[in-house]
């Protein structure tokens, strides 16, 4: 591997070539202004009412969700719009300042903040408009910074859906939710956000506009440029706006919550399901036990969901277009009683109790943090794997951590869960991270790997897992993608250190 950075390396002819690379491989180098410098020609170049430089300042941008990563920004830029954003970019590459794009700031993964405390955060927050909805072509172009709740509100406004749904869509926003390829609900019956991208456009580190922005099915015209920006965690380039796919309304959704005794017993019911319901399978989510019992401890629950206590639970949805008759879900789950595959569900009945279903699902990440520390891996196998990995992974982590309190959940439908794990009840929780983090890592990881996984389904690399891609990835696969990346940002500026060592 060193040895073909070595080459890459080599390839450019000028001195200017060989010190762009030179800043790739000592991250740092490239800095030579200071921070009221940088502050200074940004203010020339979007005004200062948009570009903050106190530390104390940055809070909205540099918070971010984990609560793991706590370096400081040289400052913030907030462009009007696209001109402005190839303008920063294009005096950023001149000047070797590293700039991390951000959205809502909702990533998991560190991805959106700073590494180095010499970057600049570019908010694209204000790049806010819906440029167009076509709903015969369903198709919308959105801007970067439109909040994934308002691409969802004006799709609906026209008779359509934006079928990409995440617990954190009131504040992601769509370049974000693009740049890290975001999954949620309801990627078995819509994909990820990869899939429903149709074109991006995108500015370049040197300031050049990438014109992206089509809306065909069919155009087998060269490389996927588009697919190489989404998901690309803004090392690549910074999207300013994305045609994106919209689908027709449905006329209702049929949801259930079934109890089934284990994620093998789970498996089977998803078989059946989806031979039942085939695209109108829009979620089939697991839930285990001690989900239901935390929740309802903590007050988090208006009321228990379930039909009876039961080990594991599923939270079935199924869509229901117009023309076509209900009760489609109620026959598959009186199927799978007659084939004993369930003993008990419940199904929603109002709003209010499909609202109360979702809750419980999507409240399974934060019940946790009222538990105390506890270790996550968001990690996907082949879904014919899931029981094994979570009856495997729970043994090993019991045996590493007696007291232990598995809490794997998410999206089975699609093969990814959210193996997390709660501390011992009374454990200390500083002792407790300090002590098994990274223990815990190795153990779920090596049988993660040993079924053929990912160890990243949804969340992404951002600077949590750099080292970890480092190890597992496929070191050809690692060298395409450093390829990639010097080709289109010689400088590093774009996100350094973000998802690629680019020393190996
Ligand atoms: C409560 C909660 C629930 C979540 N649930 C899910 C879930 O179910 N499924 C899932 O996949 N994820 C989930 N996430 C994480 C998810 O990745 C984010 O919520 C969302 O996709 C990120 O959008 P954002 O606008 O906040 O991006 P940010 O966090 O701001 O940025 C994310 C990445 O995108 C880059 N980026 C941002 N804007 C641009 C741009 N315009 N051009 C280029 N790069 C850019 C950033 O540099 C960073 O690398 C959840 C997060 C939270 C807090």
């Amino acid at each position: 591997m060193l040895e073909s950075f070595v080459r890459l390396w080599h390839m450019g002819a000028g001195a200017g070539k060989v010190a762009c690379r030179a800043s790739l491989l000592f991250p740092g180098f490239s800095m030579s202004l200071s921070a009221a410098q940088i502050v200074s020609a940004l203010a020339d170049i979007v005004g200062s009412a948009h570009v903050v430089g106190e530390v104390e300042k940055m809070g909205a941008w540099l918070n971010e969700p984990r609560k793991r990563f706590h370096t400081t920004a040289a400052a913030v830029v907030t462009p009007p719009d696209v001109a402005a954003v190839q303008a920063v970019l294009r005096w950023a590459n001149q000047n070797r300042v590293a700039i991390i794009p951000q959205g809502g700031n909702t990533g998991l993964v560190g991805a959106q903040v700073p590494l180095r405390g010499d970057e600049v955060i570019m908010s694209l927050a204000r790049l806010d408009r819906i440029r167009s909805v076509d709903s015969a072509a369903g198709v919308m172009v959105a801007e970067a910074g439109v909040i994934l709740e308002n691409a969802h509100k004006a799709a609906e406004a026209a008779g359509t859906i934006f079928p990409l749904w995440l617990a954190s869509q009131g504040s992601a926003r769509i370049g974000g939710v693009l740049s890290s390829n975001a999954g949620g609900v309801n990627v078995l019956a819509y994909g990820n956000a990869r899939e429903l991208t149709m074109g991006v456009e995108a500015v370049l580190a040197d300031g050049r506009l990438y014109h992206g922005l089509n809306a065909l099915k069919k155009d087998n015209t060269g490389y996927d440029l588009k697919d190489l920006l989404v998901g690309a965690e803004g090392t690549l380039g910074i999207i300013t706006a994305a045609s994106l796919k919209l689908y027709p309304l449905p006329e209702d959704y049929e949801t259930a919550l079934v109890n089934v005794a284990s994620p093998d017993a789970a498996l089977d019911l998803f078989q059946l399901m989806r031979q039942r319901a085939g695209g109108r399978l829009n979620a089939f989510e697991l839930i285990p036990h001690i989900g239901l019992d935390i929740q309802l401890r903590h007050g988090m629950l208006d009321a228990d969901p379930t039909a009876s206590a039961s080990p594991w639970y599923a939270l079935i949805e199924m869509s229901r277009m117009a023309g076509s008759a209900p009760g489609a879900l109620q026959s598959a789950l009186e199927a799978a009683f007659e084939e004993n595959l369930i003993a008990d569900a419940t199904i929603a009945e109002s709003l209010a109790d499909r609202t109360r279903m979702w809750a419980f699902r999507e409240q399974m990440s934060e019940c946790q943090s009222r538990e105390g520390a506890s270790i996550k891996h968001d990690v996907s196998v082949p879904i014919a794997a899931i029981p094994a990995l979570i009856r495997e992974g729970s043994a090993a982590a019991e045996k590493l951590v007696p007291g232990i309190r598995p809490v794997p959940f998410g999206h089975m439908g699609d093969g990814n869960i959210h193996f997390n794990f709660s501390m011992p009840l009374g454990a200390d929780p500083k002792a407790f991270m300090a002590q098994y983090d990274e223990a815990m890592h190795e153990v779920i990881y090596e049988v993660v790997l040993r079924h053929g996984g990912s160890v990243s389904a949804e969340h992404g690399i951002g600077q949590l897992k750099v080292d970890l891609l480092q190890r597992v990835k496929d070191p050809v696969a690692l060298e395409m993608m450093r390829a990639i990346k010097f080709a289109l940002d010689p400088n590093g500026i774009l996100n350094p250190g973000k998802m690629l060592r680019t020393v190996p």
